[in-house]
């Protein structure tokens, strides 16, 4: 089975491509983000959002393409009701990027590379809506900013291809060109299908899905494709051209639409009224460097130098802000373990509990480092700090140290104090404490845990560990 995937990703700009209407049309009224130029009323000039087309840059770069000095945009003209110019402003022939490629994993371990032919910009068109007695059509996308994201046939499952859905998502994520939100339609597959024989190389008549919106169903249209087409190759009547197919997430099946319209039913030319993009190097050099480090390249880096597990590193690397939080954290604190610990167990907590960004919380992570530090220095323990001292801080935002000194909280390493207490414990315990002299090592756990609760919970547990056992062994 051969497979490739054209993603359409809605990009994240506060205008339209070529207009300054609102891009933002979630929860709005149908038809009031619309104006002359997206409208195609004759007459208006279309103007490029620059915008956009650095954040689509932005793309192309983290997709490994090569981004053209020139490229150009170009009509591709067809009639449809929810197009109002009549034609859909893309780019043919000169693509803004090309020869892209994109790596990540399949199955623990094993990393899958599938080649992007093309990262094109183009403009999107409005919304259809059938309802009983007729359609009604919602224009607020209409002239909504998109990157076309063309991968070359290299998918050979219906998981690979959602796979690398997922992993185009999580990359236009991380680096701000799209918010790549399924729910609202900015992230759309269409998934081109057909068979060969084994042991062939040419590429037989393909059929395209359109428009899916779903990680579920790409890969379930993808699946019923693959046996619709194995059943005709069976009865020795394979599909002699490409068509056009849509899936129908009621009944779970891929229906006919048209047979596969090629270029020339576009009559492609270039866009008139747009002139062609040029860059020089520098102004592409300069967006290569807000490229940031990449997911995958980052989960990498974390597992081999700091020996975490796969799922913490998966956490620390797939959400950019996350990941830049950690980074600036392990700057200013030497103890990574603890960092790693903090930051998925405890922060994480606290976010998900109140559905907050990281930004939005008051622990910057100098604090976080300095929390770390205390329990690293042994000030306080580490259930104070992951407890009581964290939670202050995330409330009020006050500093560790300050938290820790208006409750009292240091926590007792005083020798004396611990070697008192040990021995009142010995002496109230007198039957765990033959347990113990008899080789029921466990038991020491207890007697720590009621010295700890003597102290309450304010005395540094390896000290009294240590000292339990050397008052134990005489
Ligand atoms: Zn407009
Ligand atoms: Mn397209």
């Amino acid at each position: 089975m051969i497979i490739g995937l054209e993603i359409h990703a809605q990009i994240a700009s506060r205008t339209k491509m070529f207009c300054r209407c609102d891009n933002d049309s979630f929860g709005v009224e149908a038809n009031v983000n619309v104006c002359p130029v997206c409208m195609g009323f004759p007459g208006q000039l279309p103007v490029v959002n620059e915008e956009a087309v650095k954040k689509a840059i932005v793309a192309a770069l983290a997709l490994n393409c090569d981004v053209k000095q020139f490229s150009k945009f170009d009509r591709k003209n067809y009639f449809y009701p929810d197009s109002p110019k009549g034609f859909q402003i893309s780019q043919y022939d000169e693509p803004l990027s090309e020869n892209g490629f994109v790596e990540f994993y399949v199955d623990e371990g094993k990393v899958l590379k599938i080649r992007v032919a093309r990262l094109h910009i183009e403009d999107d068109a409005g919304k259809l809506m059938h309802v009983s007695g007729g359609s009604l059509v919602d224009f607020n996308r209409a002239g909504s900013p998109l990157m076309e994201i063309v991968s070359e046939p290299d998918l050979r499952s219906a998981l690979e291809a959602s796979e690398y859905a997922k992993a185009i998502q999580k990359i236009l994520r991380f680096v701000g060109s799209s918010e790549a939100d399924m729910e609202k339609g900015m992230l759309r597959f269409d998934a081109s299908v057909s068979l060969r024989p084994v042991g062939e190389d040419k590429l037989y008549p393909r059929a395209e899905i359109k428009n899916l919106n779903s990680f579920k169903s790409l890969e379930e249209a993808i699946n019923f494709e693959i046996e619709r087409q194995t059943e005709l190759w069976d009865q020795g009547t394979p599909q002699l051209s490409a068509v056009t197919v849509g899936w129908d997430d009621e009944a779970r099946k891929t229906f006919f639409m048209r047979d596969k319209e090629d270029s020339t039913d576009y009559r492609y030319f270039p866009e008139p009224d747009i002139p062609p993009l040029t860059f020089d190097g520098d102004f592409i050099d300069a967006l290569r460097r807000v490229v940031p480090e990449l997911p995958d390249s980052r989960y990498r880096r974390y597992s081999e130098e700091f020996g975490i597990t796969s799922d913490e590193a998966k956490l620390l690397s797939s959400e950019l802000d996350i990941s830049n939080y950690f980074e600036s954290l392990i700057k200013s604190s030497s103890n990574i373990k603890l960092a790693v610990s903090f930051v998925t167990s405890i922060l994480m907590r606290y976010l998900n509990r109140d559905l907050i960004k990281i930004g939005a919380q008051k622990v910057t992570p100098l604090m976080m480092a300095e929390l770390i530090n205390l329990v690293d220095k042994g000030v306080i323990s580490n259930n104070q700090a992951k407890g009581e001292v964290f939670e202050a801080m995330y409330d009020s935002g006050e500093s560790p140290a300050l938290i820790v000194e208006e409750r009292g909280l240091t926590q007792v390493s005083d020798l004396d104090a611990i070697r008192g207490a040990c021995l009142l414990v010995i002496s109230d315990f007198p039957v765990q404490v033959e347990e113990f002299k008899s080789g029921k090592d466990k038991v020491i756990g207890f007697l720590i845990g009621q010295v700890m609760k003597s102290m309450s919970g304010k005395s540094n547990p390896q000290v009294v560990d240590s000292v339990m056992r050397e008052l134990l062994m005489k």
